[in-house]
């Protein structure tokens, strides 16, 4: 029926998180890994890295993924340009890849009716619920908020569990015990988000 949400079909599972977070996640290893290697070889990414260099954040992670001498040789490359950029390249990548990806879900959304789209029951946090809502139409927007307040609800009574349980640590269930872990990513995104 129109404006209701089937329920009984949006059981989060145990590790489900918001997907948009989880696919940038794996996007931001990916390219970290490929730029450590590529900014000290590869003339383009060099260009690039000395426009816009490294967020605070992003610099100390390729310093944990990278080696001493890797880091070390970025560093010569900035304090030799005489100019310490103020941008991020993986932060762009990541909101390119990110519009991408919110793209690909409004498009989804809107390529059918929500109950049969194979991307409206997949969870989101606050930030992508947000933005993934801009642009769609009152009816997919009104099935998207029914989901989203039904995970919601999933993950308060998990966070309640693990809480009252506290003296019986051992009876918390694997999904009471993920569940401080996913409702943080799920009122601010991931850590180290962009936006
Ligand atoms: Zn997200
Ligand atoms: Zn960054």
């Amino acid at each position: 029926m129109e404006g209701e949400t089937p329920m009984s079909e949006v059981r989060l599972r145990l590790k489900d998180r918001c997907f948009i977070c989880d696919k940038l996640d794996s996007e931001e290893y990916d390219y970290m890994c490929h730029v450590q290697y590529s900014v000290t070889h590869e003339e383009e990414m060099k260009r690039l890295f000395l426009s816009k260099g490294f967020c605070n954040g992003h610099f100390w992670k390729i310093a944990f993924l990278t080696s001493p001498e890797s880091v070390s040789k970025m560093a010569i490359l900035l304090i030799e340009n005489g100019k310490i950029p103020t941008g991020c390249l993986i932060c762009d990548y990541l909101l390119s890849k990110e519009e991408a990806f919110l793209d690909e879900f409004r498009k989804e959304m809107a390529a059918g009716s929500p109950e049969t789209s194979t991307v409206s029951t997949k969870p989101l946090c606050e930030p992508h619920f947000m933005l993934a809502g801009n642009g769609l139409d009152a009816y997919s927007l009104k099935y998207l908020a029914g989901i989203h307040t039904d995970h919601n609800r999933q993950l308060l009574g998990e966070l309640k569990s693990f809480v009252a349980k506290r003296e019986n640590r051992s009876a918390r269930t694997a999904d009471e015990e993920t569940a401080w872990w996913r409702v943080v990513e799920r009122l601010v995104g991931r850590k180290g988000s962009v936006r």
